[in-house]
């Protein structure tokens, strides 16, 4: 088992793009984490990176609950999330809750791109940083 820190990965159809490019330009430093995400942010990152990025469901079908679930039970670390805040989602309860379970865990949870930069530059006060 790996002793990296984990860094979970979505976001927002209209978000991936961002995401993908704020990755390729952080691949340096994401390379020396555990890395996770939603089925289609996962894949996205994977191809355009190299990165290795375990995937979960895609977010509308249960992705955003599995990351809930695995950063109760202490596995997720981080998690950067690139959420659209200008469109009406179908899993928004999915994504209350995710966000809800990430402050009741103290876990950081970057919902654009300026805070996952702090995150990641934060990372070692933050006590996650590898
Ligand atoms: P996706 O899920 O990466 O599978 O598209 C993200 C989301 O919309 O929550």
């Amino acid at each position: 088992m790996s002793d990296k820190k984990t860094i979970a990965l979505i976001a927002h159809d209209n978000k991936k793009a961002e995401l993908v490019e704020w990755a390729m330009f952080r691949k340096s430093e994401l390379e020396k984490y555990n890395l996770c995400g939603t089925g289609t942010t996962s894949r996205r990152v994977s191809e355009a990176t190299g990165l290795d990025v375990h995937g979960f469901l895609s977010g509308p079908l249960g992705g955003d609950q599995q990351i809930g679930a695995h950063l109760a039970e202490g596995k997720i670390d981080a998690v950067i999330f690139f959420c659209d805040p200008l469109t009406a989602l179908p899993h928004d309860p999915d994504v209350r809750a995710l966000l809800r379970i990430a402050v009741v865990y103290d876990v950081p949870i970057a919902t654009n791109r300026a805070t996952a930069d702090c995150v990641l530059a934060a990372g070692i006060d933050l006590g996650f940083k590898n």
